[in-house]
């Protein structure tokens, strides 16, 4: 098969988990948005999957990122209207806040204020605006040892990330971002997590979205009510070995 067709083979399998997801969760069809997840792979590869119907892609590196959103600047959108979204979903460090701003349509790795400072400021520069999700970092939670290099808030922290999100002009507070720990059910991971969003939402009431849920634990996400999927290799297959 031609990468086109492994790519619409493996996008319509994705698609079916996540419908069947959705009615074993009792949730109307089509309520988690599937994010792409596209890191390692080739803007050729984005293209593709755009051709295919995507809208929504992923990516945790910024000079990858930018690249690719420079290849494919003409699948844009500029009205905010039916064109590829990027949404970043890694460790970012301050000083990349303006390059992400630039192209980024939400952050899902907001993990201390001030980095919610910086981007807000950034987006302001771009004369943009940012989707917020406030990283939480579940082993914290659940008193495992931290997953070294994933990032995240946790504890009082995560309110008071998503207090300095909401209070900044140019962000708007989504809701939360977790990556399930390795080693922990996600089942119990997630139901975390949702705890965590209800106690968020107690105060910002708006913060209403929750990205959760991989290739491998998407089904666990959308049972707790999970909007935003972040499937990368059961889609573009497998990456090649970390760096
Ligand atoms: C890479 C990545 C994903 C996608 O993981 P897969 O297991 O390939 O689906 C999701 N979320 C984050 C934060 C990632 O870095």
């Amino acid at each position: 098969m031609s990468r086109r067709e492994d790519l619409r083979a493996a996008l319509a399998r994705t698609r079916e988990r996540v419908a069947a997801a959705e009615r074993a969760a009792g949730r109307a069809p089509g309520s988690t948005t599937l994010v792409v997840v596209t890191k390692f792979f080739p803007a050729s590869d984005v293209r593709e999957l755009a051709a295919a119907g995507v809208r929504d892609v992923g990516e945790n590196r910024d000079q990858e990122a930018r690249a690719k959103a420079a290849d494919l600047a003409d699948l844009a959108d500029p009205a905010g209207g039916d064109g590829l979204r990027w949404h970043f979903i890694g460790q970012l460090q301050t000083n990349k806040a303006r390059s992400v701003a630039g192209y980024a349509d939400a952050v899902h790795s907001v993990d201390r204020t001030r980095l919610a400072h910086a981007l807000a400021e950034a987006a302001e520069r771009a004369e943009r605006h940012l989707g917020v999700f406030v990283q939480v970092d579940l082993a914290a939670a659940l008193g495992l040892e931290a997953d070294a290099g994933r990032g995240g808030a946790a504890g009082e922290d995560v309110l008071r990330v998503a207090d300095a999100v909401a209070g900044a002009g140019h962000l708007r507070l989504r809701g939360l971002m977790a990556v399930a720990p390795l080693g922990v059910e996600p089942e119990r991971a997630f139901a975390e997590l949702a705890r965590t969003a209800e106690r968020v939402r107690r105060d910002h009431p708006g913060a209403a979205e929750l990205s959760a849920g991989m290739s491998g634990d998407l089904e666990a996400a959308v049972a707790v009510g999970a909007t935003h999927l972040r499937v990368g290799s059961a889609i573009l297959g497998t990456r090649p070995p970390a760096r």
